[in-house]
Protein backbone atom coordinates (compact mmCIF):
# COMPACT_ATOMS: atom_id res chain seq x y z
CA UNK A 1 0.00 0.00 0.00
CA UNK A 2 2.84 2.31 0.86
CA UNK A 3 3.75 2.14 -2.95
CA UNK A 4 -0.18 2.84 -3.94
CA UNK A 5 0.56 6.33 -1.98
CA UNK A 6 3.76 7.23 -3.74
CA UNK A 7 2.51 5.98 -7.47
CA UNK A 8 -0.69 7.86 -6.71
CA UNK A 9 1.15 11.17 -5.84
CA UNK A 10 2.92 10.84 -8.66
CA UNK A 11 0.24 10.22 -10.86
CA UNK A 12 1.16 6.66 -12.12
CA UNK A 13 -1.69 4.11 -11.07
CA UNK A 14 -2.09 1.97 -13.51
CA UNK A 15 -5.54 -0.36 -14.57
CA UNK A 16 -3.79 -3.41 -13.36
CA UNK A 17 -2.37 -1.57 -10.15
CA UNK A 18 -6.24 -0.23 -9.41
CA UNK A 19 -7.63 -3.67 -10.22
CA UNK A 20 -5.69 -5.07 -7.28
CA UNK A 21 -7.09 -2.10 -4.81
CA UNK A 22 -10.55 -3.84 -5.38
CA UNK A 23 -9.69 -7.19 -3.64
CA UNK A 24 -6.90 -5.31 -1.06
CA UNK A 25 -7.84 -5.22 2.41
CA UNK A 26 -10.39 -2.51 2.71
CA UNK A 27 -9.34 -0.71 5.20
CA UNK A 28 -5.79 -0.06 4.26
CA UNK A 29 -7.89 1.06 1.04
CA UNK A 30 -9.32 3.56 3.50
CA UNK A 31 -6.46 4.90 5.30
CA UNK A 32 -4.39 5.20 2.26
CA UNK A 33 -7.17 7.18 0.24
CA UNK A 34 -7.45 9.29 3.28
CA UNK A 35 -3.38 9.99 3.75
CA UNK A 36 -3.76 10.78 -0.01
CA UNK A 37 -6.61 13.51 0.31
CA UNK A 38 -5.06 14.58 3.46
CA UNK A 39 -1.94 15.44 1.53
CA UNK A 40 -3.52 17.02 -1.64
CA UNK A 41 -6.00 18.97 -0.02
CA UNK A 42 -6.00 18.99 3.63
CA UNK A 43 -8.52 19.29 6.19
CA UNK A 44 -10.98 21.09 4.80
CA UNK A 45 -14.78 19.61 3.74
CA UNK A 46 -16.04 22.26 1.13
CA UNK A 47 -19.46 22.55 0.25
CA UNK A 48 -21.53 25.27 -1.95
CA UNK A 49 -24.45 26.87 -0.73
CA UNK A 50 -26.42 26.44 -4.09
CA UNK A 51 -30.32 25.11 -5.48
CA UNK A 52 -31.09 22.66 -8.03
CA UNK A 53 -33.61 23.45 -10.63
CA UNK A 54 -35.29 20.68 -12.57
CA UNK A 55 -37.03 22.60 -15.38
CA UNK A 56 -39.00 19.64 -16.98
CA UNK A 57 -39.36 15.99 -16.66
CA UNK A 58 -40.01 15.63 -19.89
CA UNK A 59 -37.63 13.54 -21.54
CA UNK A 60 -37.28 11.36 -24.66
CA UNK A 61 -33.79 9.12 -23.82
CA UNK A 62 -35.60 7.31 -21.00
CA UNK A 63 -32.50 5.41 -19.39
CA UNK A 64 -33.22 2.48 -17.78
CA UNK A 65 -32.01 3.89 -13.88
CA UNK A 66 -34.03 6.79 -14.33
CA UNK A 67 -36.97 7.41 -11.60
CA UNK A 68 -37.32 10.98 -12.92
CA UNK A 69 -38.97 10.96 -16.18
CA UNK A 70 -42.55 11.52 -16.20
CA UNK A 71 -42.83 10.54 -13.00
CA UNK A 72 -45.36 14.13 -12.42
CA UNK A 73 -45.20 15.58 -16.05
CA UNK A 74 -44.75 19.15 -15.83
CA UNK A 75 -42.37 21.94 -17.30
CA UNK A 76 -41.36 25.28 -15.53
CA UNK A 77 -42.52 28.71 -16.78
CA UNK A 78 -39.50 31.45 -16.52
CA UNK A 79 -41.47 32.97 -13.81
CA UNK A 80 -41.52 29.94 -11.86
CA UNK A 81 -37.61 29.40 -12.28
CA UNK A 82 -36.69 32.79 -11.81
CA UNK A 83 -39.05 32.58 -8.48
CA UNK A 84 -37.23 29.60 -7.55
CA UNK A 85 -33.87 31.45 -8.30
CA UNK A 86 -34.89 34.62 -5.81
CA UNK A 87 -36.19 31.86 -3.13
CA UNK A 88 -32.60 31.01 -3.47
CA UNK A 89 -30.70 34.05 -3.77
CA UNK A 90 -32.24 35.36 -0.27
CA UNK A 91 -30.24 32.04 1.27
CA UNK A 92 -27.07 33.32 0.13
CA UNK A 93 -27.23 30.93 -2.63
CA UNK A 94 -23.73 31.24 -5.52
CA UNK A 95 -24.86 28.68 -7.40
CA UNK A 96 -28.08 27.68 -9.33
CA UNK A 97 -27.42 23.71 -10.44
CA UNK A 98 -29.86 24.10 -14.00
CA UNK A 99 -30.94 20.68 -14.77
CA UNK A 100 -33.00 20.81 -18.61
CA UNK A 101 -34.56 17.70 -20.47
CA UNK A 102 -34.31 16.08 -23.96
CA UNK A 103 -37.29 17.48 -25.66
CA UNK A 104 -37.72 19.31 -29.09
CA UNK A 105 -38.49 21.97 -27.37
CA UNK A 106 -35.17 22.24 -25.72
CA UNK A 107 -33.43 24.09 -28.61
CA UNK A 108 -29.87 25.73 -28.37
CA UNK A 109 -31.89 29.09 -28.34
CA UNK A 110 -34.51 28.87 -25.41
CA UNK A 111 -31.34 27.81 -23.50
CA UNK A 112 -29.73 30.95 -23.99
CA UNK A 113 -32.48 32.82 -23.66
CA UNK A 114 -33.39 31.18 -20.32
CA UNK A 115 -29.94 31.76 -19.04
CA UNK A 116 -29.60 35.89 -20.40
CA UNK A 117 -32.70 36.08 -18.70
CA UNK A 118 -31.60 34.70 -15.23
CA UNK A 119 -28.06 36.60 -15.76
CA UNK A 120 -30.09 39.63 -16.18
CA UNK A 121 -32.09 39.09 -12.73
CA UNK A 122 -29.47 38.00 -10.93
CA UNK A 123 -25.71 37.79 -10.19
CA UNK A 124 -25.61 34.02 -9.26
CA UNK A 125 -23.19 31.77 -11.36
CA UNK A 126 -25.43 28.90 -13.62
CA UNK A 127 -23.79 25.52 -13.18
CA UNK A 128 -26.38 23.79 -15.63
CA UNK A 129 -26.77 21.21 -18.97
CA UNK A 130 -24.58 17.93 -19.38
CA UNK A 131 -23.26 16.97 -22.54
CA UNK A 132 -26.79 14.94 -23.58
CA UNK A 133 -28.60 18.24 -23.14
CA UNK A 134 -26.23 20.28 -25.22
CA UNK A 135 -25.74 17.11 -27.63
CA UNK A 136 -29.50 17.08 -28.45
CA UNK A 137 -30.15 20.59 -28.56
CA UNK A 138 -27.08 21.33 -31.03
CA UNK A 139 -28.81 18.89 -33.13
CA UNK A 140 -32.31 20.12 -32.77
CA UNK A 141 -31.04 23.48 -33.58
CA UNK A 142 -29.05 22.23 -36.26
CA UNK A 143 -25.97 23.51 -35.07
CA UNK A 144 -22.74 22.08 -34.29
CA UNK A 145 -21.61 21.47 -30.77
CA UNK A 146 -18.95 24.16 -30.74
CA UNK A 147 -21.64 26.67 -32.46
CA UNK A 148 -23.92 25.86 -29.43
CA UNK A 149 -21.29 25.96 -26.53
CA UNK A 150 -20.05 28.89 -27.82
CA UNK A 151 -23.98 30.42 -27.95
CA UNK A 152 -24.20 28.94 -23.98
CA UNK A 153 -21.53 30.84 -22.72
CA UNK A 154 -22.04 33.98 -24.22
CA UNK A 155 -25.94 33.68 -22.50
CA UNK A 156 -23.71 33.53 -19.31
CA UNK A 157 -23.55 29.86 -18.82
CA UNK A 158 -20.54 29.53 -16.50
CA UNK A 159 -20.16 26.09 -15.45
CA UNK A 160 -21.52 22.74 -16.91
CA UNK A 161 -22.36 19.84 -14.91
CA UNK A 162 -20.79 16.28 -16.00
CA UNK A 163 -23.40 13.91 -15.65
CA UNK A 164 -25.08 11.92 -18.61
CA UNK A 165 -21.48 10.19 -18.17
CA UNK A 166 -22.91 7.24 -16.25
CA UNK A 167 -20.11 5.09 -16.54
CA UNK A 168 -18.11 5.90 -20.16
CA UNK A 169 -17.88 2.01 -21.25
CA UNK A 170 -20.44 1.15 -24.32
CA UNK A 171 -21.30 -2.05 -23.25
CA UNK A 172 -22.68 -0.72 -20.03
CA UNK A 173 -24.30 2.14 -21.70
CA UNK A 174 -25.94 -0.56 -24.40
CA UNK A 175 -27.72 -1.92 -21.21
CA UNK A 176 -28.85 0.63 -19.19
CA UNK A 177 -28.99 4.04 -21.23
CA UNK A 178 -29.00 2.46 -24.99
CA UNK A 179 -30.47 6.00 -26.48
CA UNK A 180 -28.04 8.08 -24.51
CA UNK A 181 -24.76 9.96 -26.16
CA UNK A 182 -21.80 7.49 -26.46
CA UNK A 183 -18.67 7.16 -24.89
CA UNK A 184 -17.27 9.28 -27.66
CA UNK A 185 -19.93 11.71 -28.09
CA UNK A 186 -19.64 13.14 -24.09
CA UNK A 187 -15.93 12.94 -24.16
CA UNK A 188 -16.65 15.51 -27.35
CA UNK A 189 -18.73 17.75 -25.99
CA UNK A 190 -16.88 17.67 -22.58
CA UNK A 191 -13.44 18.80 -24.01
CA UNK A 192 -15.19 20.87 -26.83
CA UNK A 193 -16.46 22.76 -23.30
CA UNK A 194 -13.31 22.71 -21.24
CA UNK A 195 -11.31 24.39 -24.68
CA UNK A 196 -14.13 26.40 -24.71
CA UNK A 197 -13.34 28.09 -21.13
CA UNK A 198 -16.55 26.01 -19.64
CA UNK A 199 -15.43 24.06 -16.78
CA UNK A 200 -17.50 20.72 -15.98
CA UNK A 201 -17.59 18.34 -13.14
CA UNK A 202 -16.86 14.71 -13.94
CA UNK A 203 -19.32 12.09 -12.41
CA UNK A 204 -19.46 7.98 -11.89
CA UNK A 205 -22.76 6.28 -11.57
CA UNK A 206 -22.37 3.09 -10.36
CA UNK A 207 -23.72 -0.01 -8.77
CA UNK A 208 -26.21 -1.11 -11.79
CA UNK A 209 -24.76 -3.78 -13.94
CA UNK A 210 -20.49 -2.42 -14.25
CA UNK A 211 -18.05 -4.23 -13.02
CA UNK A 212 -14.99 -3.18 -10.99
CA UNK A 213 -13.02 -3.63 -14.47
CA UNK A 214 -15.58 -1.03 -16.12
CA UNK A 215 -15.70 1.78 -13.12
CA UNK A 216 -11.87 1.95 -13.38
CA UNK A 217 -11.79 2.36 -17.28
CA UNK A 218 -14.17 5.00 -16.37
CA UNK A 219 -11.96 6.54 -14.20
CA UNK A 220 -8.37 6.39 -16.18
CA UNK A 221 -10.93 8.69 -19.12
CA UNK A 222 -11.66 11.46 -17.20
CA UNK A 223 -8.02 11.13 -15.71
CA UNK A 224 -6.88 11.39 -19.24
CA UNK A 225 -9.60 14.57 -20.63
CA UNK A 226 -8.15 16.01 -16.72
CA UNK A 227 -4.25 15.72 -17.76
CA UNK A 228 -5.39 17.24 -21.75
CA UNK A 229 -7.38 20.08 -20.83
CA UNK A 230 -7.28 20.76 -17.10
CA UNK A 231 -11.19 21.07 -17.13
CA UNK A 232 -12.60 19.38 -14.46
CA UNK A 233 -13.70 21.36 -10.68
CA UNK A 234 -14.16 18.02 -9.12
CA UNK A 235 -15.14 14.49 -9.11
CA UNK A 236 -19.08 13.52 -7.98
CA UNK A 237 -19.96 9.82 -7.61
CA UNK A 238 -22.88 8.98 -7.70
CA UNK A 239 -24.87 5.29 -6.03
CA UNK A 240 -27.46 3.85 -8.45
CA UNK A 241 -30.43 4.26 -6.66
CA UNK A 242 -33.31 1.54 -7.64
CA UNK A 243 -36.80 3.27 -6.59
CA UNK A 244 -39.01 3.43 -9.21
CA UNK A 245 -37.11 2.88 -12.20
CA UNK A 246 -36.80 -0.39 -14.72
CA UNK A 247 -33.14 -1.20 -13.78
CA UNK A 248 -34.22 -0.99 -9.95
CA UNK A 249 -36.90 -4.24 -10.51
CA UNK A 250 -33.58 -5.63 -11.30
CA UNK A 251 -30.98 -4.48 -9.09
CA UNK A 252 -30.16 -3.98 -5.68
CA UNK A 253 -27.45 -1.18 -6.54
CA UNK A 254 -24.12 -1.23 -4.76
CA UNK A 255 -23.29 -2.38 -0.77
CA UNK A 256 -22.19 0.42 1.36
CA UNK A 257 -18.48 -1.11 1.11
CA UNK A 258 -18.64 -0.72 -2.45
CA UNK A 259 -19.86 3.22 -2.09
CA UNK A 260 -16.86 3.61 0.07
CA UNK A 261 -14.37 1.58 -2.23
CA UNK A 262 -15.48 3.82 -5.31
CA UNK A 263 -14.86 7.10 -3.30
CA UNK A 264 -11.27 5.47 -1.96
CA UNK A 265 -10.22 4.14 -5.79
CA UNK A 266 -11.23 6.99 -7.52
CA UNK A 267 -9.13 9.00 -4.82
CA UNK A 268 -6.20 7.13 -5.53
CA UNK A 269 -6.61 6.89 -9.32
CA UNK A 270 -7.53 10.40 -10.01
CA UNK A 271 -4.49 11.59 -7.08
CA UNK A 272 -3.67 15.06 -7.83
CA UNK A 273 -5.45 15.28 -11.36
CA UNK A 274 -9.08 15.70 -10.10
CA UNK A 275 -8.06 16.91 -5.84
CA UNK A 276 -11.65 17.02 -5.70
CA UNK A 277 -13.66 14.42 -4.45
CA UNK A 278 -17.77 14.90 -3.59
CA UNK A 279 -19.45 12.98 -1.04
CA UNK A 280 -22.89 13.68 -2.05
CA UNK A 281 -24.92 13.44 1.00
CA UNK A 282 -28.41 13.15 -1.02
CA UNK A 283 -27.51 9.94 -2.40
CA UNK A 284 -25.67 8.48 0.75
CA UNK A 285 -27.27 9.87 3.29
CA UNK A 286 -25.40 11.93 5.88
CA UNK A 287 -23.87 9.03 8.15
CA UNK A 288 -22.29 7.75 4.75
CA UNK A 289 -21.24 10.35 3.11
CA UNK A 290 -18.81 11.75 6.61
CA UNK A 291 -17.66 7.56 6.07
CA UNK A 292 -17.00 9.00 2.45
CA UNK A 293 -15.30 11.54 3.78
CA UNK A 294 -13.37 9.77 5.87
CA UNK A 295 -12.20 7.22 2.78
CA UNK A 296 -10.61 10.02 0.60
CA UNK A 297 -13.19 12.25 -0.38
CA UNK A 298 -13.45 16.31 0.47
CA UNK A 299 -16.35 17.69 -0.29
CA UNK A 300 -20.31 17.55 0.80
CA UNK A 301 -21.60 18.98 -2.02
CA UNK A 302 -24.47 21.63 -2.45
CA UNK A 303 -27.34 22.51 -0.09
CA UNK A 304 -29.47 21.74 -2.83
CA UNK A 305 -32.81 23.15 -1.55
CA UNK A 306 -34.30 20.45 -3.42
CA UNK A 307 -33.36 17.55 -5.85
CA UNK A 308 -36.49 16.08 -7.24
CA UNK A 309 -34.20 13.09 -9.05
CA UNK A 310 -32.34 11.63 -6.50
CA UNK A 311 -36.23 11.94 -4.62
CA UNK A 312 -37.87 10.12 -7.49
CA UNK A 313 -35.32 7.17 -7.43
CA UNK A 314 -36.14 6.76 -3.44
CA UNK A 315 -33.34 9.31 -1.69
CA UNK A 316 -34.52 9.41 1.61
CA UNK A 317 -32.62 12.04 2.84
CA UNK A 318 -34.26 15.16 2.34
CA UNK A 319 -33.70 17.64 -0.17
CA UNK A 320 -32.04 20.59 2.09
CA UNK A 321 -29.04 20.59 4.13
CA UNK A 322 -29.18 24.28 5.15
CA UNK A 323 -25.28 26.18 5.45
CA UNK A 324 -25.80 25.76 9.50
CA UNK A 325 -26.48 21.61 8.91
CA UNK A 326 -23.75 21.27 7.14
CA UNK A 327 -20.74 22.54 9.05
CA UNK A 328 -22.07 20.20 11.90
CA UNK A 329 -22.13 17.13 9.41
CA UNK A 330 -18.52 18.31 8.80
CA UNK A 331 -17.66 19.27 12.37
CA UNK A 332 -18.85 16.20 13.85
CA UNK A 333 -15.87 14.48 11.61
CA UNK A 334 -13.58 16.63 13.20
CA UNK A 335 -13.12 18.38 9.91
CA UNK A 336 -12.82 22.11 9.36
CA UNK A 337 -15.75 23.23 6.87
CA UNK A 338 -15.53 25.98 4.12
CA UNK A 339 -18.28 26.93 2.15
CA UNK A 340 -16.48 27.28 -1.84
CA UNK A 341 -18.40 28.24 -4.92
CA UNK A 342 -18.51 26.21 -8.15
CA UNK A 343 -14.96 26.67 -8.67
CA UNK A 344 -14.31 25.98 -5.44
CA UNK A 345 -13.16 29.05 -4.20
CA UNK A 346 -14.05 29.86 -0.72
CA UNK A 347 -16.68 32.24 -0.14
S1 LIG B 1 -31.47 10.19 -16.79
FE1 LIG B 1 -31.60 12.18 -17.83
S2 LIG B 1 -31.40 11.67 -20.01
FE2 LIG B 1 -31.93 9.78 -18.97
S3 LIG B 1 -34.18 9.65 -19.12
FE3 LIG B 1 -33.69 10.60 -17.15
S4 LIG B 1 -33.79 12.79 -17.55
FE4 LIG B 1 -33.59 11.77 -19.56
Amino acid sequence: MEDTYERSISGEITKDDALKLVNSNPFDLFNVANQLREEIVGEEVTFVVNRNIDITDQCLIKCGFCSFRDSIGYNMTTEEILRDIREAVNVGATEICLFGGVTPEMTVEYYCNLISTIKTNYNIDIHGLSPVEVFHAAKTSELTIKESLKALKESGLDTMTGASAEILVDSVRAKICPNKVSTAEWVNVIKEAHKMGIPTTSTIMYGTVETWEDRINHLLILRDIQRETHGFTELVPMTFLNQNNILGMQLKGSSGLDDLKVHAIARIILGKDIPNIQASWIKLGIRMAQLALCCGANDLGGTMMEDKISIAAGASYGEHLPREEMFKVITAIDRMPVERNTLYQRV
